[in-house]
């Protein structure tokens, strides 16, 4: 923890910036949905930073950096903290940069958009749907996330059914990041040199543009499909997928009694059927409704785009708002992120752990092909029970990306990640970015 002296140095050398040192609200600014993991919960939950800054341009981040580097103050960015494992939580407590007052579109065009990195996905969106574009993919989270956060913490969303994950090359085509250096620098990366910053939780850099590719807008139907067998509503989870005269936005499956937790849904989940939630754009809905039929699916609700806007859109019952929306009704339950790849590994877990592991698949794009992984729901009973699991699904050919760890390796890739730590070594030299959270610095200091 950074001494109270450097601390009082810091905030009387930034007192013109906007500065937050109101307790509640630093509490409020400290954390995200760690919670969501019975196993971060309790190493997360007393995490402070010792005080927020809310810079509104480029110039203001360049003051912070160097105060920070100045005095050897940890900082963390934090765009709007939805994220799932603690990657905004100040660990070594020192200095929360919240982005979001860093809102501007600088550019929109049709098929690109530079933005500072706190502008919120669907704020951005309303504005691109205007010239008739829309941002790629985007989280679940998307009314309130921002797009320099998805970037930092995320890794897909509705739309990844269309272009992958956000790590595929050319997702982000270019970044700007503050460096910690002693005299911050701006440095500008395009092209695969990205890679370095995408999904690194912010430790090494601080983004302060993006040039995000966008995608045609559709206007996109949400369709409840309803099986009376959980492969079956896999299968045409799977066919859609491949249905390329069909676009579509999202194909979320629950197995049942999964959508016992979509109460607002309830009047078109009839008990005992596994589902699936969709975002199909509206002229291709005679073709969809074939395939339903091939699938032996039963259509019991369908909303143009202009009657889904006036509720509660589908999205927020997919991706990760199924588990938010199971820990309503049973705060036991938690999730793994595991990628299946085939439906016989679906099959062959959905059999192996009946009343254990509840299946609930997103598919999207993996190098090329549709592929199905998934947010599985389970009840949390000991530690050692979640990692036999996990060990399981990986003996079995399944990849889990951890969500009960906030080390930036042990969630995803499981190793090193060379170019990101050669990155940091490059522009926080001394180690203030987000500390703790990326292990190949901390084994190297
Ligand atoms: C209910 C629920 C559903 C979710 N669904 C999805 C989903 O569908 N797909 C998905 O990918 N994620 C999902 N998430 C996780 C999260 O909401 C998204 O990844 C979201 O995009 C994060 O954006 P944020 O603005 O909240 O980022 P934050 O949580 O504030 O930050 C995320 C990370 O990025 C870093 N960061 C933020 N801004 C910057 C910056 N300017 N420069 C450098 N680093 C930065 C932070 O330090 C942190 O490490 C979900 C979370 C919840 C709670």
């Amino acid at each position: 923890m950074p001494p109270a002296t450097a601390i009082n140095n810091l905030i009387n050398e930034l007192s013109h910036l906007e500065l937050i040192t109101d307790p509640v609200q630093i509490a409020k600014l400290s954390l995200d949905y760690y919670y969501f993991s019975p196993i971060l919960e309790p190493k997360l939950k007393e995490k402070r930073a010792d005080l927020v800054l809310r810079p509104q341009t480029e110039a203001e981040v360049i003051q912070i950096a160097k105060a920070c580097v100045k005095y050897k103050i940890p900082l963390t960015v934090r765009g709007a903290g939805t994220g799932n494992y603690g990657q905004c939580v100040p660990l070594a407590g020192g200095v929360v940069l919240d982005t979001t007052k860093m809102n501007r579109i600088i550019n929109l065009a049709k098929g690109i958009a530079t933005v500072e990195p706190g502008v919120k996905m669907a704020a951005f969106d309303k504005k691109a749907a205007k010239i008739g574009w829309e941002l790629r993919m985007a989280p679940s989270t998307y009314r309130t996330a921002t797009i320099g956060g998805f970037i930092g913490g995320g890794s897909g969303g509705m739309g990844s059914i269309n272009y992958g994950v956000l790590r595929e090359r050319g997702n982000v085509q270019g970044l700007r990041i503050v460096t910690l250096e002693d005299e911050p620098q701006i440095i500008e990366l395009r092209g695969d040199e990205v890679q370095q910053v995408n999904h690194a939780y912010g430790t090494n850099g601080i983004i302060t543009e993006l040039e995000m590719p966008l995608a045609p807008s559709y206007p996109w139907a949400e369709i409840i499909v309803t099986f009376d067998d959980f492969m079956q509503a896999a299968n045409f989870g799977q066919a859609l997928g491949n249905s390329d005269g069909i676009i579509k936005k999202l194909i979320s499956i629950h197995a049942w009694p999964i959508p016992t937790y979509f109460i607002p849904l309830k009047d078109y989940l009839p008990v005992n059927k596994s589902v699936a939630l969709l975002m199909v754009s509206e002229y291709d809905l005679e073709a969809l409704s074939d395939l339903v039929k091939e699938y032996s699916g039963d259509i019991t609700y369908r909303k143009t785009q202009k009657e889904a806007s006036k509720g509660t859109s589908l999205l927020e019952f997919t991706w990760n708002h199924t588990t938010l929306h199971a820990r309503s009704t049973d705060p036991r339950l938690t999730y793994l992120q595991t990628l299946y790849l085939t439906l016989e590994r679906v099959e062959h877990f959905y059999n192996h752990f009946p009343n254990e592991v509840m299946i609930h698949l997103e598919f999207f794009k993996f190098a090329g092909k549709v592929i199905p992984g998934g947010l599985p729901l389970l009840s949390f009973t000991s530690e050692a029970r979640l990692d036999e699991i996990i060990d399981y699904h990986e003996q079995q050919g399944a990849s889990i990306s951890n969500p009960h760890t906030y080390i930036l390796e042990d969630g995803g890739s499981k190793v090193i990640d060379p170019l990101q730590l050669a990155f940091k070594e490059r522009v926080d030299p001394y180690g203030l970015l987000n500390p703790q959270k990326m292990r190949g610095w901390d084994e190297k200091t």
